[in-house]
């Protein structure tokens, strides 16, 4: 099932379900889908991040060989992890802004996951019956402040630097989410192109381990890191400009676009 967010003409945010092109009604939030009412083809309706507000957004470093790599940096051991906040997270089609703090955008193509049920300390062979779905993510990176400052949290977690969506596939759909291709175009020029096998840590390892240590609820998103192929990591690097377009595409679940635009 794919399970999006919506606004309606009155300003109230709903779940809907995304089926044969069209959106319906599916209440007020999208861990209990039920299918109501027609909203209207996909393409009329006022679709936002899938979950518009996570009370947590955790995202985890590195957790791709080649993409370690390809930043300088030993590949990790246990999975690192930062935050971003829901000031960050916008839905398809928005803007990504790009605020003159920084001259070193880049982007990050992820899987990310949505919590369905409260998780604390839980096994990594149980961790998958917490996750509600997937959805589509970019870890947009101000590379300049990431890496300038000791903590990497200013240069992740700027206004709109969360893009996620469009819709979230439900875990019927994908019970193994170590077998997704995952890519990245600018401008529609392919830049990432690997599959979440790759990954260092799974999916069920990284809920374990955030769960250890913090309790994650319904609507918690996680970002499991990205491939190799981002702009520090070219020669010479390549950094987002005002107007590119950057496409994230993760096989059975979709694609996000949204517009880089540079601000005052
Ligand atoms: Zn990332």
């Amino acid at each position: 099932m794919r399970i999006c967010s919506y606004r309606r003409d009155d300003g109230m945010v709903r779940a809907g379900i995304v089926e044969n092109g069209a959106v319906r009604d599916a209440g007020t939030t999208p861990w209990t889908p039920a299918a109501g009412e027609l909203v209207g083809p996909l393409e009329s309706v006022a679709i936002l991040a899938p979950v518009p507000a996570p009370a947590k957004v955790v995202c985890v470093g590195r957790n791709y060989a080649e993409h370690a790599a390809e930043t300088g940096s030993e590949a990790p051991t246990e999975p690192q992890l930062f935050a971003k906040w829901a000031n960050a997270v916008v839905g398809p089609g928005v803007v990504v802004a790009l605020p003159p703090i920084t001259k070193a955008l880049d982007y990050e193509a992820e899987l990310v996951v949505v919590i369905g049920t409260t998780a604390r300390r839980v096994s990594e062979e149980r961790a998958l019956d917490h996750v509600f779905g997937y959805t589509c993510g970019n870890d947009v990176s101000a590379r300049d402040l990431q890496f300038g400052d000791t903590q990497w949290t200013r240069g992740k977690a700027l206004d709109t630097f969360a893009p996620t969506g469009p819709s979230i596939v439900t875990t019927d759909e994908i019970p193994d989410p170590q077998v997704l291709g995952i890519r990245c175009l600018v401008n529609g020029e392919p830049r990432q192109d690997d599959t979440t096998a790759h990954m260092i840590f799974s999916v069920a390892r990284i809920i374990a381990f955030i769960t250890e240590a913090i309790t994650l609820d319904p609507g918690d998103i996680i970002f499991t890191g990205t491939p190799s192929g981002v702009g520090v990591g070219r020669t010479p690097p390549t950094y987002l400009e005002d107007g590119d377009v950057v496409r994230v595409e993760i096989d059975r679940i979709g694609a996000i676009e949204n517009r880089i635009v540079s601000i005052e």
